[in-house]
């Protein structure tokens, strides 16, 4: 006998990962968008009238999220306007091909799209660096760039938020890594569903409750267009070795995930935890609590052949860089260029 929905008695197909439940498609859709309502409800997450940029890589999480705003948008009157941006990389036969992946979705879903690339950003594409700095350290360059480059884009668009689609297990595997560490201080801002409070636009995470078999399975039974290959340059052993841990809990006890996000926001929540002063970098204007930012560090490593200079202390960067020669016009300016 086919099994029954538990909320419609219709014919169940799925069972959720988070719950448990038999549900049909239709009650899966509702309760999974639903819950996403109530995030962002719950956590004020957004005021009518804003311009919201969403971090579109084409990956299934951040297709998901373009597709389940605009559905509540629209359902629920938010009164947002949605647009899409994208960081190209620049890694052939990765980003470019998931690039087209957004530029349907652009059409699709019908919002603007910006890409913005480290090319026209830092003079350099990922393709660039891994061949200066080999595959070890690549993710610390590509992780700081992006960043920055997420905050250039929505500064062009003049967007007041973005939104990305880092989910309960990306969470979760950031906070088994950060305590693993002993690193409270990131910590905090790793759990806190809105980041960029202190100076830089605000950032927020919808996605922050939402398992990532959830988004797979929304995407699947809703045929939407994404893009699933890893990125080529992807050793991140380290996480790697969270993400295989977590998903061996989750095999034993499915709210493994939402466990370890509220074990973290406990943790996350300690009075004497001390957090950096935030100022702003001398030479590209950006937050930082350094004189220099991460990604001018590491920029004026690249551009001056010393790749691993902004991997080590920052008492070794800021002896090197007093020693050093200055960096040629080009290479310093193309951080420079770009209107704060
Ligand atoms: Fe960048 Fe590393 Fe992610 Fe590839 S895996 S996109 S190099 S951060
Ligand atoms: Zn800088």
């Amino acid at each position: 006998m086919p099994k029954q929905c538990q909320l419609c008695q219709g014919k169940a197909v799925l069972k959720r990962p988070k719950t448990g439940h038999l549900l049909c498609k239709e009650c899966f859709f509702r309760a999974f968008e639903d819950e996403v309502h109530r995030t962002i409800v719950d956590n004020s997450i957004f005021s009518r009238g804003e311009v919201v940029a969403i971090g579109a890589s084409g990956g299934k999480d951040s297709t998901v999220l373009a597709y389940v705003l605009k559905v509540l948008n629209e359902r629920h009157d938010y009164g947002l306007k949605l647009v899409l941006l994208s960081i190209d990389e620049g890694i052939t036969g990765y980003r470019d091909d998931s690039l087209e992946t957004v530029k349907r979705n652009e059409k699709q879903y019908e919002m603007a799209l910006k890409i913005v690339s480290y090319e026209e950003l830092y003079g350099w594409t990922m393709d660039a660096i891994v061949k200066e700095v080999g595959l070890k350290n690549n993710c610390t360059f590509c992780g700081v760039f992006r960043r920055q480059a997420l905050d250039r884009g929505a500064l062009m668009l003049k967007v007041d938020k973005i939104v990305t689609g880092h989910n309960a297990d990306d969470i979760a595997e950031t906070i088994l890594m950060n305590v693993l560490r002993g690193d409270i201080a990131r910590l905090a801002r790793c759990t806190s569903i809105s980041t960029g409070t202190d100076g830089a636009l605000p950032r927020l995470k919808p996605f922050k409750y939402t398992y990532e078999k959830e988004i797979v399975m929304y995407a699947y039974f809703k045929k939407l267009d994404y893009f699933s290959t890893e990125c080529i340059y992807s050793p991140n052993a380290y996480r790697g070795y969270a993400r295989a841990f977590l998903k061996d809990l989750e095999a034993v006890r499915a709210t493994s995930i939402i466990d370890v996000i509220h074990s973290g926001e406990c943790m996350a929540v300690r009075k004497e935890v001390k957090m950096p002063t935030q100022g702003t970098c001398r030479q590209c204007g950006y937050i930082s609590s350094q004189e220099l930012c991460k990604a001018c560090v590491l920029l004026e490593g690249l551009n001056r052949g010393l790749p691993r200079l902004g991997i080590g202390k920052s008492s070794r960067v800021k002896k090197a860089l007093s020693e050093a020669p200055a960096p040629s016009a080009q290479a310093s300016s193309s951080a420079n260029a770009l209107d704060f």
